[in-house]
């Protein structure tokens, strides 16, 4: 003979254990203001912020010049690609030969008024965002040609510049620190002060 034991709950518990979980739930509830699904909310705002954080990442780590210079500080320029500076170990020297594949324009050397619309041109067939780096007194302010009747008192007046660099020639380390300062305004690390 099998002794049955008694169940630890009556027929009618059972039946409405559902509803008492629904309850109990409901009560853990009260009071929360984030909705049920805020885990997936949540989920997708990470997704959105590794998203951007990896753009802005590849972004200041992919920094392309265009291969062109203008007077003597290309020299410098040249001087820049050069063992002794080793700016390989940076990634800067990926200069294209083309403006599309390219996001960083370096104004080395004075700007005569007859090559302005030709820079300009380069500067709008570059890939967007682009950035530009006024490598020199000249392409920032003019340099020693500031009197000039054909040379412009610095690329600034036509194209927005994010790096300037002074030297007359400029070192071709600072243009190395430059490089490093755009990749920080680019990360985001540099605010701009808004007049
Ligand atoms: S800043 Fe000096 S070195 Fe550079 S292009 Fe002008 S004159 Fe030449």
């Amino acid at each position: 003979m099998i002794l049955m034991e008694e169940p630890p709950y009556s027929e009618e518990q059972f039946l409405n254990s559902k509803e008492e979980m629904d309850k109990l739930v409901a009560d853990s509830l009260k009071g929360r203001k984030e909705p049920v699904n805020a885990m997936f909310g949540k989920l997708s705002e990470i997704a959105k912020a590794l998203a951007s954080g990896t753009v802005t990442w590849s972004r200041r780590n992919s920094m392309w010049p265009l291969q062109f210079g203008l007077a003597c500080c290309a020299i410098e320029l040249m001087d820049f690609g050069s063992a002794r500076i080793d700016a390989e170990r940076g990634g800067y020297l990926l200069f294209r030969g083309t403006p599309r594949q390219c996001d960083v324009m370096i104004v080395a050397g004075w700007v005569t008024k007859s090559m302005l619309p030709e820079i300009k041109r380069l500067y709008e067939q570059m890939a967007e965002p682009r950035y530009v780096i006024a490598y020199g007194e000249c392409a920032t302010c003019g340099g020693p040609w500031w009197e000039s009747y054909n040379i412009i008192k610095g690329i600034d007046q036509v194209l927005p510049v994010d790096v300037y660099v002074a030297g007359c020639p400029p070192r071709p380390e600072d243009l190395f620190g430059a490089m490093m300062k755009l990749q920080e305004k680019v990360g985001g690390k540099i605010v701009e002060n808004k007049v």
